[in-house]
């Protein structure tokens, strides 16, 4: 695919991580950011994947960043005091790299608010402190310290991230095939619009159909993007930013004691969290409440404040149909009550058929509910770039477009993706993401029983939480 280079690295370049997100970004960015090779470092604890730098000089840094050495190593690699950082790893704590490269004059890109490790297992925080809204407040917390400096982008890939720029599409969409006239500038402007809307929630459709020739054999845990990733966010309590329309809270429902409240978490894990959804590829089906930042950036973004009340607010979760044999892999986790043994994340070359739907379920409008995404499969993502399948093409791109739009900002200070210009994201981006697609449905999650049982359902709103709810 021939490349546009769309910006230019002032200074040095360093990806923390060369995991699957990592590996597929590569291509990215050596095909549309100029940058100096010289000055460009992977740090990397594994050796697996050496030999990909190795043939294009890049320079490979074999260490795994600890609390102890991450502010030395780091600042070794930034001697001009000007570049970017792009945290793509695990077990390395944003918040404390997003304060190193605040002080440092170095911007920063990451796709999740990650701490140290013994955060997500082991830990002895009581369960509302195990949640993301805890994290998140602390990096918004710390944004107020550092207005105008270097930009730092937090939590930006696919979703988080790319799904708040399509987000905001398929509410200019929505207008527009509902009537409403629609300019939206400012953050209040997006708000009431989607109010005027009349949208009750948003779910983060999401339905991964890749599948590989050979089974799953028992005792590996297998995915199609970090293994590690899906276990931490899926153990967290479920998490859903709360909407002003929502009756009650459901069962094992706690709201947060502190800070603005756009949230509530259930005590369970998301992982074992089920909602009734609806994706194109599939119409209705379940998908997880697995925490994530969008599912707290988006309600916070879209709340209409009247004299410090939030009148109004919607409803927002992951609703995530990962591929079947990660389905089958938290079936076999779950059973055994304990994380597997080994694990693995299916290349572009093992998956024989699929893609990955993932976009944005607009629901309780005029319309009933509105799917609005990119339909990416992996034969189309092979093509586009090497080293990713449609999962991690949909992130990696996501990651070079916020690094497209920190280079063109780069004194942004703290921002998420639903602050960033979602035009000049999209324009960057859209190249990967196959075919961006608007489906409207008249599902609704009180449809389609096999038989009828015991269950708590609101006729007289059938956007209530609680009928999505299928636990
Ligand atoms: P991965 O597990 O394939 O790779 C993670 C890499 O981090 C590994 O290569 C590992 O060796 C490295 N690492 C581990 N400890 C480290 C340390 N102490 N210092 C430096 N590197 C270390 O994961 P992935 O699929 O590449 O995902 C990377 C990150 O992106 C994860 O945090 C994941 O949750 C996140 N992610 C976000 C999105 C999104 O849409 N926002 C999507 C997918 C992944």
């Amino acid at each position: 695919m021939p490349g546009q280079v769309h910006a230019t690295i002032d200074g040095s370049l360093v990806m923390i991580g060369f995991g699957s997100i990592g590996r597929g970004t590569l291509p990215l960015i050596e095909r549309h950011i100029g940058f100096d090779r010289e000055h460009f470092t992977v740090i990397e604890p594994s050796s697996d994947y050496a030999h990909i730098l190795r043939d294009r000089g890049i320079r490979h840094l074999q260490v795994a960043l600890t609390p102890e050495n991450f502010a030395d190593v780091l600042r070794s690699l930034f001697p001009q005091g000007r570049g970017m950082i792009v945290n793509l790893s695990v077990d390395v704590d944003s918040i404390e790299v997003m304060k190193l490269a605040q002080e440092m004059g170095v911007q920063y890109i990451d796709t999740v608010v990650e701490p140290w490790p013994g955060f997500y297992f082991g830990s002895t925080l009581p369960n509302a402190e195990r949640t993301n809204y805890p994290l998140r407040e602390r990096v918004r917390e710390l944004g107020k310290s550092y207005v105008g400096g270097p930009t730092a982008v937090s939590c930006c890939g696919a979703n988080p991230g790319m799904v708040s720029w399509l987000l905001k599409e398929a509410l200019l969409r929505l207008a527009a095939d509902t009537g409403v006239t629609a300019d939206p500038k400012t953050r209040e402007d997006w708000a009431g619009l989607m109010r005027d809307l009349g949208v009750k929630g948003v779910h983060v459709a999401e339905r991964d159909t890749q599948v590989a020739a050979k089974p799953k054999p028992p005792g590996i845990f297998v995915n199609t993007w970090s293994v590690d990733g899906l276990l931490s966010e899926g153990y967290q309590p479920a998490e859903l930013g709360w909407g002003t329309h929502e009756k009650k809270l459901p069962p094992k429902g706690h709201t947060f004691d502190h800070g603005p409240g756009y949230a509530i978490w259930i005590d369970r894990p998301g992982a074992e969290t089920r909602v009734r959804s609806w994706c194109p590829s599939a119409g209705p089906q379940y998908g997880f409440v697995i925490t994530h930042n969008e599912a707290l950036s988006i309600p916070d973004y879209y709340t209409v404040w009247e004299g410090g009340r939030a009148v109004y607010r919607p409803t927002c979760h992951y609703a995530y149909h990962p591929c079947n044999d990660a389905i089958l892999s938290l079936h076999e986790t779950n059973g055994a009550g304990k994380l597997l043994e080994a694990q693995h994340i299916l290349t572009v070359e093992e998956i024989v058929s699929g893609g990955d739907d993932l976009g944005v379920l607009l629901y309780g409008h005029a319309k009933g509910a509105m799917w609005y995404g990119s339909r990416l499969t992996t034969e189309e993502a092979k093509r586009l770039a090497p080293y990713q399948n449609a999962t991690g093409m949909q992130v990696t791109s996501a990651v070079l477009a916020a690094m497209v739009w920190a280079a063109e900002n780069p004194n942004a200070g703290f921002v998420e993706a639903d602050e960033m210009d979602h035009v000049r994201c999209l324009e960057v981006q859209r190249p990967y993401l196959g075919s961006i697609e608007c489906h409207y449905t008249d599902w609704t999650p009180l449809q389609n029983r096999i038989n009828r049982f015991d269950e708590d359902r609101d006729e007289d709103d059938p956007w209530q939480f609680t009928n999505f709810l299928a636990v």
